[in-house]
C-alpha cells in the first residue's frame, strides 16, 4: 500500500515557471500550459512580461559569473515572457520531468524541450530547481495578493 517516505513525501509545492521569448515568438503558449495542466498542475499565478536586461541579470544572478550569462540574459530580455506559478504534488520535479534535460538535444522524448526547443541557449522554458529556489523566484516576480 501507498506509504509516505522522505522520497516520495509528494509535499503540495509551488514552482516558478516561465515560457521563454523562443517559446512564445513560436506561439507556444497555449502548447505549453496545457502540458502543465493535463500533468495534473495548477496554474495559481500567471502573467506577461517583457523583461528589462537588469530584470534577466536579476533573476539569474546565481549564474553571473558563467560563460554564457551575457548570452543569456540578453535572450531572455528580448521579447514577451510567460511567467507561471504553478501548484501540486511534487512541483518542482514534476515540471522539471515536463521541461526535460537542459540541452534540447538530450531532453527525453515528449518533454517541451524535445519538443520545441532548439538549443541550450533557446530552450523554451525555464524552471525551479528546487522548492527553496522556487519560493525566491516567486517573490521575484509576483506579489503575494498575485497568488491564488
Ligand atoms: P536549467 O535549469 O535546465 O534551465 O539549466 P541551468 O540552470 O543550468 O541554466 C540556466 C539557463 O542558462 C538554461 O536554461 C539555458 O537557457 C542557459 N544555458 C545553460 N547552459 C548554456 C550554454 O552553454 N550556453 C548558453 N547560451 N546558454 C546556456
Ligand atoms: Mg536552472
Amino acid at each position: 500500500g501507498w506509504e509516505p517516505d522522505d522520497k516520495h513525501n509528494m509535499a503540495v509545492e509551488r514552482t516558478l515557471s516561465i515560457i521563454k521569448p523562443d517559446g512564445v515568438e513560436k506561439n507556444k503558449i497555449g502548447n505549453i500550459l496545457a502540458r502543465f495542466e493535463s500533468a495534473g498542475l495548477r496554474i495559481a499565478a500567471l502573467k506577461m512580461a517583457h523583461l528589462s536586461r537588469a530584470e534577466a541579470e536579476g533573476f539569474y544572478y546565481v549564474h553571473k559569473a558563467r560563460p554564457f550569462f551575457g548570452e543569456l540574459t540578453e535572450f531572455m530580455s528580448r521579447g514577451p515572457v510567460v511567467i507561471s506559478v504553478l501548484e501540486g504534488a511534487d512541483a518542482v520535479a514534476k515540471n522539471r520531468e515536463l521541461m526535460g534535460a537542459t540541452d534540447p538535444a538530450k531532453a527525453a522524448p515528449g518533454t517541451i524541450r524535445k519538443d520545441l526547443a532548439t538549443s541550450v541557449g533557446e530552450n523554451t522554458v525555464h524552471g525551479s530547481d528546487s522548492a527553496e529556489n522556487a519560493a525566491w523566484e516567486i517573490a521575484y516576480f509576483f506579489a503575494g495578493s498575485e497568488l491564488t
